[in-house]
């Protein structure tokens, strides 16, 4: 297991959210067939399937009902992996789980409830100078665009000797106010639609990361050359929908490159499940953009989230058992 900074063993966070039917389902008669049943545990009760083999109760750190709101999962779940980054410590929150069930609505909130507690943090603590950053970034069939700029040209991953793996001229905005951040917010919104037709489509197929970075450093030292500047990040990534995943995992080693397979969230699957098993050899970080990017912010010290988004849709149940799967692996 991961060494936190106070010397204690850190795992991968693994949260889990059943979104409710929706109107439309509910309307075309569609069933929900998975229930929480505590704060733990998820069920699946098919009446139709009683008896058959497969395991129906998964446990995780926390599930969260289709009741539960988005400010919930944030205070029960993410925040204080989130809020680490004020100490220092660098961290990752993922939102995994298939096509529509429910990955960006849960990450915008998150996003949103973490930069107001910074804010909070930053006016309540004047004896340090505080800077906060945003960039954004999307990953699209392994190239790396800049979502706050209108250049569409792929950015270049370089490797900085003393920062690791970084994105060469990623726009990074700093940060006045929270309707400056919301700004940020709408400008990423409609890069992202430019040239798409059907946005989702391309929410399907790409990974999307908000990152925030602060450095602070106290006021009486400043300027007083032995200041030191504490600087981290979280990151906030919105994943491509895992059906894009689950193809290519059911082929096992006869694992083949192809357009249906997604690169980086394979190698995410990969990354994810060596960091959990403990396991100190080699972990292949450089296998994809995603997590040459993220690697700063996975294992060592960083902390990290992953909150696995489920639809409770009878006619989904392979693709929430597949994340479920994911999730097992990650815990
Ligand atoms: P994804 O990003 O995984 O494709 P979305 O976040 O776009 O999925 O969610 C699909 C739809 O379901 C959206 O209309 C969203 O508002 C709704 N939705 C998702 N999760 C919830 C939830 N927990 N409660 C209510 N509505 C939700
Ligand atoms: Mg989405």
């Amino acid at each position: 297991k991961m060494q936190g900074v106070s010397g204690r063993e850190e795992k991968i966070l693994v949260l889990v959210r059943l979104r409710p039917l929706s109107e439309k389902e509910s309307a075309s008669n569609e069933v929900a067939d998975w229930e929480c049943i505590n704060d733990t545990t998820i069920l699946y009760r098919n009446t139709l399937r009683e008896g058959s083999t497969f395991p129906s109760a998964y446990s995780f750190d926390k599930v969260f009902r289709g009741d539960c709101s988005t400010r919930q999962v944030y205070e029960e779940g993410a925040q204080t992996i989130a809020l680490s980054v004020v100490s220092g410590i660098n961290s990752s929150i993922f939102a995994y789980g298939q096509t529509s069930s429910g990955k960006t609505y849960t990450m915008v909130g998150i996003t949103e409830y973490t930069v107001a507690d910074i804010f909070d943090y930053i006016q309540r603590h004047d004896e340090r100078a505080f800077v906060l950053k945003f960039s954004a970034i999307e990953i699209y069939n392994e190239a790396v665009r800049d979502l706050l700029s209108t250049d569409n040209t792929p950015l270049r991953l370089l490797d900085d000797p003393e920062r690791g793996t970084i994105v060469e001229k990623v726009t990074e905005e700093t940060l006045r106010d929270w309707n400056h951040f919301q700004e940020l917010l709408s400008i990423c919104e409609a890069q992202r639609q430019i040239g798409e037709t059907l946005l989702n489509e391309r929410s399907s197929r790409s990974h999307q990361i908000i990152k925030l970075t602060i450095e602070s450093s106290a006021r009486e030292f400043l300027g007083k050359g032995n200041s030191t500047t504490l600087a981290a990040s979280v990151n906030f990534i919105d994943l491509a929908g895992s059906e894009r995943a689950s193809q290519a995992l059911s082929a096992g080693a006869r694992l083949k490159e192809g357009c249906h397979i997604n690169r980086s969230l394979l190698t995410l699957g990969t990354v994810i499940r060596k960091l959990s098993k403990g396991k100190h050899g080699h972990i292949n970080y450089r296998d994809s953009k995603l997590t040459r990017i993220l690697q700063p912010c996975l294992g060592g010290n960083a902390r990290t989230a992953i909150i696995c988004t489920l639809s409770p849709a009878r006619s989904h149940v392979e693709q929430t058992r597949n994340t479920l799967l994911f999730a097992c692996c990650a815990k």
